[in-house]
This record gives C-alpha cells, sequence and structure tokens, in this order.
C-alpha cells in the first residue's frame, strides 16, 4: 500500500508527456521543452541551446546519428512506395520511374535534414524529459 503511494508521488514530479504537442514542435522547428525557441540559426547551423528556456540541444557526441535513422527510414519508404507507384500504378518506364526515385533519394534527405533532427529531439525529450 505504501509503496503504491511512493509511485504516485514520483510520477506527479515527472513532467507531463504530450507527444502530439511534441510533434508539432518539432514540425515546426521549436524547442521541445517550451515551443518557443528556434532549433536552427541558419539553413543548416543548429543553435547551441533554446534561446527561450536554455535548453540545450547540444548533446553527448553521435546523439544526432539517430536522427540519420528517421532520416534514411523516411527517405526509403517513400522512394520504394514512390517507384512502385510510379511503375505500376502509372506504368511508368523502368529508366524514368528509377531516374525520379534516385533524384527523390538525393534531394529529399537534404531537405529533411532539420525536421529529422528536430524530431530526434523531441523523440529524446517525450522520452527523457530534461
Ligand atoms: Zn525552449
Amino acid at each position: 500500500m505504501e509503496e503504491a503511494v511512493l509511485v504516485a508521488d514520483s510520477e506527479l514530479q515527472q513532467p507531463r508527456r504530450r507527444p502530439v504537442r511534441t510533434v508539432l514542435r518539432a514540425w515546426l522547428l521549436r524547442c521541445p521543452r517550451c515551443g518557443q525557441g528556434k532549433l536552427f540559426s541558419g539553413l543548416f547551423r543548429m543553435r547551441s541551446a533554446c534561446e527561450s528556456c536554455q535548453l540545450s540541444f547540444e548533446r553527448e557526441p553521435g546523439f544526432y546519428l539517430g536522427a540519420i535513422y528517421f532520416n534514411y527510414g523516411l527517405t526509403s519508404i517513400i522512394a520504394t512506395m514512390g517507384f512502385m507507384v510510379l511503375r505500376f500504378g502509372w506504368r511508368m518506364d523502368a529508366q524514368q520511374a528509377l531516374a525520379i526515385t534516385v533524384a527523390f533519394a538525393v534531394l529529399f534527405p537534404i531537405l529533411y535534414f532539420r525536421h529529422a533532427r528536430s524530431l530526434w529531439l523531441g523523440f529524446d525529450q517525450l522520452i527523457d524529459p530534461q
């Protein structure tokens, strides 16, 4: 009985996790904790910390390796599905479909880079709030 009370007290001290809000903030490239500070100061330059709540965006070395998985995974899924639609849905020539797919697979990860990092940081904040 007393253990249950202790568990409840420790849960109250944890910040509430809100996945939809976290994903929305990540999509808007905002700080996952406060939603105010911008994550990037340039096209690919990430700020070291939130200008509003001071949450550090610089984590341990290799932290953003997980963002590569987000980026690679989404690129692979869309490229595969896209090729299938172009080739078998629209009956496009195989070489044309492949050329479009390869162009997509080169450009999309560059365009998605910031959002992949932002989503990864938001995911981390959701799992381990700081
Ligand atoms: Zn913040």
